[in-house]
């Protein structure tokens, strides 16, 4: 029987001729070490909730999800720091730093996501983003493996270049192992919506609204955005851990759900059309609702959702591109007319509403998607993953956001293609694709997904 693996949203699959789950370094060492019983490529995997094939492999997969130990040190007057192998999930990572009052600084929405990937992919949150919305951005120390089998290690405060290099790395530089992040004391926040015609949107209310919020996501349903915006407040009052729970339901079920049953049994169009319209009124409603019982408080980590036990019908998959902040608004435009010419042409158009996350200026990592300035983003969210339709309409969305500058992430972007990134990342692409070289000249990490997006382009291991 072959290995069969399928990633979260169900779009991707592997077959590795090797799955091996180490629970220690030295068993990593070793796998690095043995092509002839763990053949190249080697990827290490995390729970796999990538929306492209950067966990994929048809050689060796290295599943770290036996590597969970972690230790939290309050010693430090500099600040808290969690330490933790890389197969620790944060919502794990959450659950116990809250035993000792304390969170994580980005409490990104996945739960499911690795420290490992954590420390070495791209990642983004809106709303923690007071300072830095990439969780990477606060790792301080990165241990790994390195093809070779050898130990290596960067940090911020001995090696800052060598970790803002590994921060953007995806596992092609090694096998992370451990990871160290700075954390604080749990926050209360407190969200208000306010939703808006975007056809009645200026820029400088976009901006005013920008740089005024703490954090700042943005969802347009229709033709109304709706900005969700994040305020601290001191205390979480009774209703906070309620509210939290029916955010939790309507990310984890109840939207995609909806969307999906929808989707799946009213065959009709024209129908499907209407009742979808209805969906959508009833969404902007919801957040009418809350605009008018002046928003919702929740504790920061609440905002971590466990996916793990979401019904396959009820999940959901995305794309994101982000864009200068200044061009925004005009893209948000545009992208609602493609998205209604796309439907008129196609009769598809994504089921979820539109996302859209503020996040600041970021040069910690080589593959910051905000290195050069703040940036907001588009992401349409569509809940059945499988569709050719969702294929089709993303290959497009693609197109479309290369032509106006947009930058994709290689975890969170499908369909990328290695012009799309030598366009938005520059000469910082051509430099991440030259280390990577130097740290594996034989290729060991690289599977065919990174060997045609690395520039130039690679040629994958032939194993000895
Ligand atoms: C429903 C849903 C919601 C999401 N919400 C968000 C969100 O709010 N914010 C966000 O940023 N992302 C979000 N994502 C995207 C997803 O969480 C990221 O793509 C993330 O990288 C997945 O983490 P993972 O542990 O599953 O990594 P995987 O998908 O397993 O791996 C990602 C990459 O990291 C590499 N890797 C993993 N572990 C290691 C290691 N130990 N050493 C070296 N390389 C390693 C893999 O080889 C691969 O290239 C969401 C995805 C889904 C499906």
């Amino acid at each position: 029987m072959p290995n069969v693996i399928v990633n979260y949203d169900g779009t991707i699959t592997s077959t590795p001729r090797v799955i091996v789950a180490p629970e220690t370094v030295e068993q990593i060492q070793s796998v690095l070490r043995n092509p002839a019983h763990y053949p190249s490529p080697v990827r290490a995997m995390g729970s796999n909730h990538s929306l492209t094939p950067c966990a994929a492999s048809q050689g060796t997969i290295i599943d770290i999800s036996r590597m969970k130990r972690f230790s939290i040190d309050t010693s430090n007057p500099a600040g808290a720091t969690l330490t933790a192998q890389a197969g620790l999930e944060i919502v794990e990572a959450s659950q116990e730093l809250r035993k000792q009052g304390l969170q994580l600084m980005t409490n990104v929405e996945i739960g499911n996501l690795t420290l490992g990937s954590a420390a070495c992919c791209q990642t983004k949150d809106g709303l923690d983003g007071i300072e830095f919305g990439q969780v990477g951005s606060y790792v301080t120390r990165i241990k790994w493996v390195t093809p070779a089998g050898d130990l290596a290690e960067a940090s911020a405060a001995e090696s800052p270049d060598l970790l803002r290099m590994v921060r953007g790395s995806y596992g092609l530089a090694g096998v992370v192992y451990e990871v160290t992040l700075r954390v604080k004391p749990i926050e209360t926040l407190h969200f208000t919506y306010l939703p808006r015609p975007v056809d009645e949107l200026t820029q400088e209310e976009v901006d005013q609204l920008y740089t005024s919020a703490e954090g700042m996501v943005c969802w347009t349903i229709g033709r109304t955005s709706v900005f969700q915006v994040r305020h601290r407040v001191d205390h979480p009052g009774v209703l906070s851990s309620i509210q939290a729970a029916a955010r939790k339901r309507l990310w984890n079920y109840a939207d995609a759900h909806y969307a999906h049953i929808i989707d799946q049994f009213v065959a009709n169009k024209g129908l499907r059309d209407a009742v979808e319209g209805g969906f959508m009124d009833a969404e902007k409603l919801l957040f009418s609702g809350l605009r008018l019982f002046g928003g919702i408080t929740v504790l920061a980590p609440d905002k971590i959702i466990d996916y793990r036990q979401t019904k396959q019908q009820d999940r959901y998959a995305f794309t994101f591109w982000a864009f200068p902040r200044a061009r925004w608004l005009p893209v948000l435009r545009e992208y609602l007319d493609f998205a209604d010419a796309h439907f008129k042409a196609t009769g598809f158009r994504p089921n979820m509403p539109l996302g859209a996350y503020r996040i600041l200026r970021d040069t910690n990592s080589i593959l910051s998607y905000s290195h050069d300035g703040d940036i907001f983003s588009l992401d349409p969210i569509h809940s059945i993953v499988d569709a050719p339709e969702w294929k089709q309409f993303l290959v497009e969305f693609n197109e479309f956001a290369f032509q106006r500058g947009g930058t994709p992430l290689l975890n969170q972007s499908p369909w990328i293609e290695r012009r799309h990134l030598e366009a938005a990342y520059g000469q910082r692409w051509t430099e991440l694709s030259e280390w990577v070289r130097t740290m594996d000249p034989y290729g060991r990490m690289l599977t065919p997904f990174f060997a045609d997006l690395l520039s130039p382009k690679l040629t994958p291991a032939q194993d000895k």
